[in-house]
């Protein structure tokens, strides 16, 4: 093992608030180790979501295994431009879909099928069909948080950081927006401030932001009055509306969140967001404070260091396909435009 390469990951893990025990963090080189090998080998690029634990958040030249880290708007960008014969992708399944179809000659590995999503689960494509009989003419706009086939009924897709934008360029003075109803509760109120439009909304929620109650946030913003907040579009709108009024801070995407500690002058942020988004931000910013009440998405988690490894190993082999995502033509093509028209607005 090159010494170089893990003690550089091991001080980028301790930069992200990780100590492990002496065996864990050999067990944990290891696997590191043959990972990169296995990339080189395999012609395999690795792109990591800000939600997967540490260990996959580490770029490769610090000595860690992700080609690319990003939230899902910059890991659709980096689907575009991968140029490997495979991409094994850590995150969840619809974002590997998002991936396959942007890349249709490539292979893209999920080291776990039981990475899901409760905001894609809310919500089929039969569903947006009847939406669309219900509301005919009304455009469709699908997050990204939804299957590839559900996708294909959509006019166009967004993410967290340019749904704003797309919800405000569309034509019409209403718009279907699935499937995150406090995401789009959030956006309405700026929406409809800034362009008058009402916004149709489907029941769905994600099972990690939905947690961040008002009380949960006053009760840390009581603990530390210093401290501004950082909360993610998905959270509850009464959230919100009851506590970013009472302190600094910011709504937004991932990136916005991450963007926005770079310009604050505040020492102390209370997070409002998936766990390990923390870590990524004390690994950017270590001489701010973060406080995290820490809720883990359970399908992100399905993920890890170790499973990456098995994918690896199984690319290119019979193995292959307990991994590999498999689109059906008319699904690749039917996700196709809407995918790209979110990638316009990138
Ligand atoms: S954090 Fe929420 S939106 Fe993201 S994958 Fe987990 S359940 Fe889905």
């Amino acid at each position: 093992m090159s010494v170089i390469t893990s003690s550089a990951y091991s001080r980028k893990l301790q930069a992200m608030g990780i100590s492990r025990s002496v065996a864990e963090n050999q067990t944990l080189l290891e696997a590191v180790e043959e990972i990169r090998e296995l990339k080189q080998q395999k012609r395999a690029v690795i792109l990591s979501h800000y939600y997967m634990s540490a260990e996959l958040q580490v770029n490769h030249a610090d000595g860690g295994v992700a080609d690319f880290v990003g939230d899902s708007l910059g890991l659709s960008v980096a689907a575009t431009k991968i140029e490997a014969d495979a991409v094994v992708f850590c995150g969840v399944k619809f974002m590997a879909e998002t991936a396959k179809v942007l890349n249709p000659s490539r292979k893209v590995l999920l080291p776990s099928m039981l990475a899901g999503c409760s905001l894609a689960e809310s919500i089929t494509a039969e569903d947006v069909r009847l939406l669309k009989k219900k509301y005919p003419g009304v455009p469709v706009v699908a997050y990204i948080n939804t299957y590839a086939e559900t996708k294909a009924e959509a006019d166009v897709c967004c993410t967290s950081r340019n749904a704003l934008a797309i919800a405000k360029a569309l034509p019409g003075d209403q718009l279907i927006f699935l499937p995150d109803q406090f995401m789009g509760k959030n956006l309405q109120v700026r929406v409809k401030a800034e362009t008058g439009k009402d916004m149709i909304l489907w029941e769905g929620s994600c099972e990690v932001h939905e947690q961040f109650s008002p009380s949960k946030i006053m009760g840390l913003q009581m603990m530390y009055p210093e401290a501004e907040l950082l909360v993610h579009w998905e959270v509850p709108d009464e959230t919100v509306a009851s506590t970013l009024s009472r302190s600094g801070g910011v709504l937004g995407s991932t990136t916005d969140i991450i963007n926005y500690v770079a310009e604050s002058r505040a020492k102390q942020f209370i997070l409002g967001s998936e766990c390990d988004l923390g870590a990524t931000l004390r690994g950017m910013y270590p001489h701010k404070e973060f406080i995290v009440p820490c809720i883990r998405c359970p399908h992100m988690k399905q993920i890890d260091i170790f499973r990456t490894r098995d994918a690896l190993r199984a690319l290119g082999t019979a193995q292959e396909e307990l991994y590999r995502i498999d689109l059906s033509e008319s699904v690749m093509q039917g996700a196709y435009l809407p995918i790209k028209r979110m990638l316009e607005f990138a």
